[in-house]
């Protein structure tokens, strides 16, 4: 499965090739193309917390949804912060981010309620969707290093299997742009804690420097997750974009040190 990059009206994003080919969802993953917010945050800034102006970060959301074909109000956010935490989306939770608080933190939103857009935020880490077209459910994920090795992406698909009777072999996955294996340069701490949590399956995956520091392929670790999780090779589909190697792009929390707006990706059923 691959996954292309569009341009609507200036919006550039990306999605899929198999979530489109199935059909009946709406999926995109941004890029920093296509906002209206300046400076450190230009242009297509969707986080809310990092210091822009409000008012352009709900533009950018207009164009986003307008782009995916998504609802600007009944998008369901949540508080991220690097836990293996799923939360099971109902409609009472559409429009907690931009039009009420969100209440509740998770890594991992799943919902089988037509229209709600489930939203996750990052720079660095990855945005992975989850799509099975059969029980209708949809599923989206923020996976850092730590989410990785608690493993929040398998115990996303696991929900979806107990909450709504999905199929292994029926999930789609997509994980899009994040920090590569060219950036990802680590202290032992980061390769520790993904052996500890996945045995010598993590080793392929971490590549020991002369300098004694790591290279880690996140996005290696997370295909092997999903694939230990029961999905087929053939529904699993990975953008090759790394975040810190594009800076016009996308932003990097890691290029920027901090200084930055926020990339989201979203998936509503509809
Ligand atoms: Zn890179």
């Amino acid at each position: 499965m691959n996954i292309t990059e569009h341009n609507a009206n200036g919006v550039v994003y990306l999605t899929a090739d198999g979530f489109r080919a199935a059909g009946g969802v709406a999926h995109g993953f941004s890029t920093r193309l296509g906002g209206v917010s300046e400076g450190i945050y230009a242009s297509l800034n969707l986080g809310l917390n990092r210091g822009d102006d409000p008012a352009a970060v709900e533009e950018n959301f207009r164009r986003f949804c307008a782009a995916v074909g998504t609802n600007v109000h009944s998008l369901a956010f949540s508080r991220q912060v690097h836990g293996d935490t799923v939360r099971t989306i109902t409609a009472a939770d559409a429009g907690k981010g931009l039009d009420s608080p969100v209440d509740y933190e998770a890594d991992a939103l799943i919902t089988d309620v037509p229209g709600v857009a489930l939203t996750v935020f990052t720079a660095d880490c990855l945005p992975i969707l989850l799509y099975d077209p059969v029980r209708r459910v949809a599923g989206a994920v923020h996976a850092g290093w730590r989410g990785t090795a608690l493993g929040v992406v398998t115990r996303a698909v696991d929900r979806m299997v107990d909450c709504y009777g999905c199929e292994r072999l029926d999930i789609l996955a997509a994980i899009g742009p994040g920090i590569s294996k060219c950036c990802f340069e680590t202290h032992e701490d980061v390769p520790n804690a993904m052996t500890e949590a996945m045995g010598a399956a993590a080793l392929p995956y971490i590549q020991v420097l002369p300098s004694g520091k790591f290279r880690l392929d996140l996005k290696g670790l997370n295909v092997r997750r999903l694939e230990s999780a029961g999905l087929t090779q053939e529904h699993i589909a990975v953008s090759d974009d790394c975040t810190a190697c594009l800076p016009e792009k996308y932003w990097s929390h890691r290029v920027t040190r901090g200084e930055r707006g926020s990339q989201a990706a979203m998936i509503a059923l509809v």
